[in-house]
């Protein structure tokens, strides 16, 4: 089969660590008969250098008639001050509104022989943590209303958590069906005590329940699952949220795994095509060494190879030498917990030695 990936470097060690998964991809072709055209594009820093816009047109046009976009991270320093709407982070709201991105999915493992770089108690680490995040991306906080104004105590700045039940039940049934194909678990965080957009997002999701009677599904509060994270995170199978506390927690869960230069993720709208990164941004205090770890953009590139062109055993290939090159002792400079460690190049090389 052949396919087209735009690829989206940005800034940091992005151009480092999807160099790392190109060649990755290169030699998933090579193994198993399939082509892969790359075509690099500019977005986020380096682009607001180049044509003075996070996200030109024909960046977006490129990501648009690809098959999938891999990308990298955009920003850094350089770009901290500029206004809101012309920052790099800019470049991926804008990339996930325009492609109707509107599901992110996040899966944390904690790997077995990474136990001891995790923060959590080993007794809790023991009993395993693998879990998925299906966070709501387009719509929330970060797209509601917002201003600001003048009130009593002086200036005044607000922003609105709007849902709409179709919303809601769009990403839900993500949630249900991402269940469906992992161990039947369901749990939906929320702030149903508080908010009223979280009620709404309540009655939805007991509704949708309905519909999946295979899916043991429950309610959480954000609090709760905040703390349920860190004392027992082995309860949880799927969890789905809005974008807005899945920012948060998902960032949490990552730790649990040892290092966020471990972890992939997707974002997917209504058709096959998505977009494919790592969780981590762009790393600046690392940019340049070579050190970076390339297994989080890597297994990006394995999530895209399963859920946006279906081959699946090509992607579980890439898990598989992921897992094989841990298992042997092969460490990057995040996870070698103060011993000795390779680069991120030879990382790469040595996870293809194994496909
Ligand atoms: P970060 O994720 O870039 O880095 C946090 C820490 O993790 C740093 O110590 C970094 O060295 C380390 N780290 C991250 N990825 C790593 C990897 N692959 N291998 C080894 N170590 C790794 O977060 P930050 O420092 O808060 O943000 C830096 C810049 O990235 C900011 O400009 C921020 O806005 C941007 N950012 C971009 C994205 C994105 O593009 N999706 C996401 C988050 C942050």
């Amino acid at each position: 089969m052949k396919f087209n990936i735009v690829l989206v470097p940005g800034d940091g060690i992005g151009p480092e660590i999807v160099w790392g998964a190109v060649e990755v991809l290169t030699a998933v072709g090579r193994k198993f008969g399939h082509t892969f055209d790359f075509e690099t594009v500019l977005a986020g820093g380096c682009a607001i250098d180049r044509f003075g816009v996070p996200l030109p047109d024909e960046t977006l046009q490129k990501c648009l008639s690809s098959d999938s976009v891999l990308l990298g991270a955009v920003g850094g320093p350089k770009w901290d001050t500029l206004p809101g709407h012309l920052r790099p982070e800019r470049a991926l709201l804008g990339i996930r509104k325009e492609l109707g991105l509107f599901a992110n999915l996040r899966p944390a493992r904690l790997q077995k022989v990474l136990a001891s770089a995790s923060p959590l108690r080993a007794d809790i680490a023991d009993k395993g943590v693998d879990l998925l995040i299906v966070r709501e991306l387009t719509g929330g906080m970060y797209f509601g209303p917002r201003g600001r104004g003048q009130g009593e105590m002086g200036e005044t700045a607000f922003d609105t958590e709007v849902y709409s039940r179709g919303e809601i039940e769009r990403i839900g049934r993500v949630g249900f069906e991402t269940a469906m194909k992992r161990n039947k678990k369901l749990c939906s965080v929320d702030k149903a005590n508080v908010l009223e957009s979280s009620r709404l997002w309540r009655e939805t999701m007991h509704e949708l329940a309905k519909e999946y009677p295979e899916v043991a599904y429950s309610d959480m509060l954000v609090d709760n699952a905040a703390m349920q994270l860190i004392q027992n995170p082995s309860q949880f199978d799927v969890i789905v949220t809005s974008n807005l506390f899945g920012d948060i927690l998902s960032d949490e869960a990552s730790q649990l795994t040892g290092s966020i230069g471990l972890l992939a993720s997707a974002s997917l709208g209504e058709g096959t095509r998505g977009m494919y990164e790592p969780i981590h941004g762009s790393a600046p205090d690392i940019a340049g060494q070579g050190i970076a770890n390339p297994i989080a953009t890597i297994l990006s590139a394995a999530m895209m190879l399963n859920l946006s062109f279906g081959l699946t055993e090509e992607a579980a290939a890439v898990d598989a030498a992921v897992a094989a090159v841990l298992a042997s002792g092969a460490r990057t400079r995040d996870i070698a917990a103060g011993g000795a460690y390779i680069s991120g190049a030879e990382m790469t090389r040595r996870i293809i030695q194994a496909l």
